[in-house]
C-alpha cells in the first residue's frame, strides 16, 4: 500500500522507521512517500504562508504550493487506482477502527498535513475527498495525525501482523479486548489466572470472551450497544451489574 504524505516536515515522519512500521516498509508491504510542500514554492526564500484574509492570528498555508505538490503526487497515478486524498484536520470525521479498515482496501491515500492556522480552504475544495481528524483538541500540525492513520491503517495490510493479532482486537469484534498475561507465573504475589495455564482451548475463549466484555461494560459501556450479544453474553453482563 503507497502513503504519499504532503507535509512542510518529512523529518517528521523518521519514527515511522522503527518497529513493526518499520519493518513493513523494509519488507515493502508499504510503502510511504514524504513530498515537501516547500520544495513547490517558487519564492526565493522558499516561503509558503502568508497572513489570514480578514486578518487574525497565525498564518495560512497558500494555495498554490499545496495544489502543486498534490500535481507531483498524482502524476504517475492512472485515474482508475483507488487513491484517496484526505486532510487530515480537526475538523474532520473522527478516526475509529472501522475507518481504518476502509481505508486499508485503497491501494493509495494521499495524506495532506497543515500547519499554523491551516490551509487556503480554495485548495482543499479542490483536492480533498475527505478529512480526518484523530480527535476533539487541536495539534500544531497534520503530521502526527497522518503518523496515526499510516500505523493503524498499515496493520491490516496483508503480511504486516498475523490475521489472530487483528482479530482478537480492541474495536474488532466491536468491543475491547480481554487482559494479557505472560511470564512470569507469578508477579508481586499476584499469579496469572488459572485458567490459562489450563491448556483447555474452549475454556480459554469462554474466559477471554467473559473478560472482554467486563472491560467494555466497565471501560467503554457505549460500545455494547452496537454489538450482537448472546444470551449467554447478556447474563454474564447482568451478573456483573450484580456484583458491583
Ligand atoms: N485553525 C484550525 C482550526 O481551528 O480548525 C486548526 C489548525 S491546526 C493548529 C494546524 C493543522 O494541524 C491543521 O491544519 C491540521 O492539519 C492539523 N491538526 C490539528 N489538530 C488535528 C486533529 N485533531 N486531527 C487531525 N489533524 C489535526
Amino acid at each position: 500500500m503507497q502513503f504519499d504524505v504532503l507535509t512542510l516536515f518529512p523529518e517528521m515522519f523518521d519514527i515511522l522507521d522503527e518497529s513493526i512500521i518499520g519493518r513493513a516498509k523494509e519488507k515493502g508491504l508499504i510503502n510511504v512517500n514524504l513530498i515537501n510542500i516547500r520544495d513547490f514554492s517558487k519564492n526565493k526564500h522558499k516561503k509558503v504562508d502568508d497572513t489570514p484574509y480578514g486578518g487574525g492570528a497565525g498564518m495560512v498555508i497558500q494555495p498554490d504550493v499545496v495544489y502543486d505538490a498534490y500535481k507531483f503526487a498524482i502524476q504517475n497515478t492512472e485515474k482508475s487506482e483507488k487513491t484517496r486524498v484526505i486532510y487530515m484536520s480537526p475538523q474532520g470525521k473522527k478516526l475509529d477502527q472501522q475507518k481504518v479498515e476502509e481505508l486499508s482496501k485503497q491501494k493509495k491515500l494521499i495524506l495532506l498535513c497543515g500547519h499554523y492556522e491551516g490551509i487556503d480552504q480554495r485548495v482543499l475544495d479542490t483536492i480533498v475527498d475527505e478529512e480526518i481528524s484523530i480527535g476533539d483538541y487541536v495539534l500544531t500540525g497534520g503530521e502526527i495525525p497522518a503518523m496515526v492513520l499510516i500505523d493503524s491503517v498499515s496493520r491490516y495490510v496483508d503480511g504486516v501482523l498475523s490475521k489472530d493479532s487483528i482479530s482478537e482486537e480492541s474495536f474488532a469484534q466491536g468491543i475491547l479486548e480481554y487482559p494479557q498475561y505472560t511470564r512470569p507465573e507469578i508477579f508481586d504475589g499476584v499469579k496469572v489466572p488459572e485458567v490459562l495455564l489450563s491448556g483447555h482451548h474452549e475454556n480459554i475463549n469462554k474466559w477471554r470472551r467473559c473478560e472482554a466484555l467486563k472491560n467494555t461494560y466497565l471501560k467503554r459501556p457505549e460500545l455494547l450497544e452496537n454489538v450482537e450479544l448472546s444470551d449467554e453474553d447478556r447474563k454474564f453482563i447482568e451478573n456483573i451489574e450484580r456484583r458491583r
